[in-house]
């Protein structure tokens, strides 16, 4: 008797190819039966050949942009009616299913806008079943071009053909596009919008940079900002128009040749450039120099490769590197939406390089560093999202998580059935504009994935914007609520991204970072805490001093220098230093404890040592600017020896004090030693000490690895140093989920996720 399977297929199978996949594997084969796409991925019917190495190949030759989670076989009386095997339509059900992330186009999409005697010869909008728009076009799944927003384009004979090919790249690529049926760019004037009369709007946009113009660009997930990164006066006056004075400006180039003349580039970092998710990838500068005020005193900077036709078209056609940053002003959102868009950017941009696709949702371009041999993303975004990480083993049966986030480069995290969807990042919560946004993505991913949540987790600072929209939800709802610290937030995120089981043990946390809300009243965030994902114990911090004049501190590195200075008892050091300076009010306000809270933050120690060293700015203009400018300075100077770095001792259990590294910093620089060697030694020192400290703890309280993580963690210099100093040791770090603030609302969701796991 013939025999036939039912194969569920679990994970991200949608817009990626899957269905013809299976169709060519199963007439090869000589099976018959049926394949669809449903809201739980993708069902196939089959009989009459070999099931079982049909399953395997499956999982094994599934195409590129798939990620094959689960393949379930079931054995079913039924036959499938029919000799042929057949695709059949998308039925609508309950959401279940992952929507994929962007692709960058494909090496064979790449080749045909680039060849005269394709139809789809410098077309902007070509794409198949392995690249193109996919979450940004997104609006409702299960994903079929009716529910995106290429909904309003009707295919041309041509297009259909393909469509319904599955011999054909492109068959059932909802994007499908070409240059009779699908979107237009073209150019226009900034201000009046008067659109130029050209065949080929690119070409001319080239020619307008090449002149010095700034070019608004209408991308995958909102608009850019553009100039020749060669052209001094034209990277100055974006920074004038933008209100940027020193944040470093992202590049694009036409291919990594470009690149590989700026920067070196391993083998991994070529990789990850030229992946489909592109993301922006640090790298250090090497080679012809740029314009100056691309990324003012850096070490790396920010590249990608063009993530669309479009893009590869405009660098091809300009013939070199551009500044590419996100069209927006500073702290706001991109614009998405072209009336929004010459709105708000007019003021920046000369001209607008549009075109009538429209954007479902912001994606900032993600942004991702080599250290230590792997790829971490700093900030995950257009090309990540929404791709779902699974849950650690044991909390697969924990209840359905809505998390939060926190403040800056906040994120709200979903968990469901063994898995996690982390939103893109949504930017910093203080900007209003970012704060809708953030308002929108919760509806949004709530819609898309269907997610109806049990348990609602958020920051314990009680004045976070994110606290105080999951506390009006729980009112709304009668949910419950789960406050979750900053820092065991943040271990529990790299826990979690690296799979560490729910039942695994305690891991010694250390989490370096900015700013986050301590239970004690203070603001901890240099934090040695034991952790397991249900709860933790502080056992050290760097010793805690005040922020004087409470926010300023955190804008102003100078004020952490006071305060540093005088706890360790070097007054005249910080009278000669900070000469000038408003200094006894201040002092006046921490003897009284006048907004003052006293802070064990990393980062703050990071501004006091670049102000000591004059490098920081007056009032940073973004976040970890100073940090960024010492982490430059020692950055050359990292392999120096000879003399012992600066060393923090751990004062009994429970503090890690700065005052002898003081000492010796102060010494040096009476001494003359040059900046960039004292930056270093600061960087070397304090790494030793962390992981001294961190390989101590535990041991004594028999942890089974060491976790870091924490905003600090971004400085490649100083995750090196503390990762070669940790030695051997298991060491947990992020990869996947950024080490900043951008990881929380996931470490809050396993930690709400697993208190309410019953063991
Ligand atoms: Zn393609
Ligand atoms: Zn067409
Ligand atoms: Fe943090």
């Amino acid at each position: 008797m013939e025999t036939a399977v039912h194969i569920r297929i679990r994970g991200q199978v949608q817009g990626v190819g899957f269905r013809p996949f299976v169709w060519r594997l199963a007439r090869d084969m000589g099976l018959r039966g049926s394949v669809r796409n449903d809201a739980e991925g993708v069902w196939i019917h089959a009989a009459g050949g070999n099931l079982n190495a049909f399953a395997q190949a499956l999982r094994e030759q599934a195409p590129p942009l798939a990620r094959v989670d689960r393949v379930e076989v079931t054995a079913t009386p039924d036959l499938p009616e029919g000799e042929a095997f057949t695709i059949t339509v998308t039925t609508t059900g309950a959401a279940r299913t992952g929507v994929t992330p962007d692709a960058m186009t494909c090496p064979t999409c790449a080749a045909e806008v680039l060849d005269p005697a394709d139809r789809r010869f410098a077309y902007p909008f070509a794409n198949c079943t392995h690249c193109g728009p996919r979450f940004s076009i997104v609006e409702a799944i299960p994903y079929d071009r009716g529910s995106t927003t290429m909904a309003g384009f009707r295919l041309c004979p041509d297009c259909h053909e393909e469509y319904d090919d599955p011999a054909d790249r492109r068959f059932h690529a909802q994007p499908i596009a070409c240059p009779t049926c699908g979107p237009k760019a073209w150019l226009e004037v900034g201000g009046n919008g008067r659109i130029l009369d050209t065949p080929d709007p690119i070409t001319a946009a080239a020619a307008h940079l090449r002149e010095g113009a700034i070019l608004a660009i209408k991308g995958i997930g909102g608009f850019h900002l553009a100039c020749d990164a060669r052209n001094e006066k034209a990277v100055t006056r974006l920074r004038v128009r933008k209100h940027r004075p020193t944040k470093p400006f992202a590049l694009m180039a036409p291919d990594l040749g470009t690149i590989t003349h700026h920067a070196r580039v391993s083998e991994l970092e070529a990789q990850t450039l030229a992946s489909p998710a592109a993301p922006i990838v640090l790298l250090e500068a090497a080679g012809d120099t740029l314009a100056p005020s691309v990324a003012p005193g850096q070490w790396a900077l920010g590249w990608m490769l063009p993530t669309s036709p479009l893009h590869l078209l405009l660098l091809r056609a300009f013939g070199g590197p551009l500044v590419m940053t996100s069209g927006n002003l500073s702290g706001e959102p991109q614009a998405i939406d072209n009336g929004e868009a010459r709105k708000k950017l007019t003021p920046f941009a000369d001209l607008f390089l549009m075109h009538d696709r429209p954007i479902a949702r912001r994606l900032d371009d993600s942004v991702a560093r080599v250290v230590a041999g792997r790829v971490r993303l700093l900030r995950r975004a257009r090309g990540y999202a929404p791709e779902a990480l699974p849950l650690p083993p044991g909390l697969d049966a924990a209840p359905a998580v809505l998390a939060h986030g926190g403040l800056l480069k906040s994120t709200l995290c979903l968990t469901r059935e063994g898995e996690a969807l982390l939103s893109h990042h949504l930017g910093d919560l203080d900007d209003a504009l970012t704060a809708e946004e953030y308002a929108k993505a919760d509806r949004d991913y709530a819609a898309l994935m269907d997610h109806a949540p049990e348990v609602l987790a958020h920051d314990l600072h009680p004045d976070y914007p994110s606290t105080a929209r999951a506390e009006a939800r729980a009112r709304e709802t009668g949910l419950p609520l789960e406050p979750v610290q900053h820092h065991h937030a943040h271990v529990a995120a790299v826990m979690a991204e690296n799979g560490w089981p729910l039942d695994g043990g305690k891991v010694l946390g250390v989490a370096l970072d900015g700013l986050g809300w301590g239970p004690d009243g203070t603001v901890w965030g240099g934090e040695f805490l034991l952790c397991d994902y249900r709860d933790f114990t502080r056992l050290a911090c760097l010793k805690p001093v005040p922020l004087p004049g409470g926010g300023a501190a955190q804008s102003e590195p100078w004020r952490n220098l006071l305060a540093q200075l005088d706890s360790a008892g070097f007054t005249e050091d910080a009278d000669r230093l900070l000469a000038g300076r408003p200094l006894a009010p201040l002092r006046a306000a921490m003897a009284k404890g006048v907004n003052s809270p006293l802070s064990s933050s990393c980062g703050r120690l990071f501004d006091a040592v670049a102000a000591a060293l004059g490098v920081g700015p007056d009032k940073q203009s973004h976040e970890g600017e100073a940090a960024m400018t010492l982490e430059a300075l020692a950055r050359p100077h990292m392999d120096w020896e000879r003399l012992p770095h600066y060393r923090l001792f751990l004062d009994g259990e429970s503090w890690l004090d700065p005052s002898p590294l003081w000492r010796a910093l102060l010494d040096d620089l009476g001494r003359g030693v040059s900046r960039g060697i004292v930056a270093a030694r600061f960087h070397r020192g304090l790494a030793e000490s962390i992981a001294e400290t961190a390989l101590t703890l535990a041991g004594t309280h028999g942890a089974r690895a060491i976790a870091l993580t924490g905003g600090c963690f971004q400085n490649a210099t100083l995750f090196e140093a503390v990762l070669m100093a940790l030695g051997g040791f298991p060491t947990l770090t992020h990869a996947l989920v950024p080490p900043n603030d951008g990881g929380l609302s996931l470490g809050q969701a396993v930690v709400a996720g697993a208190r309410r796991v019953i063991s």
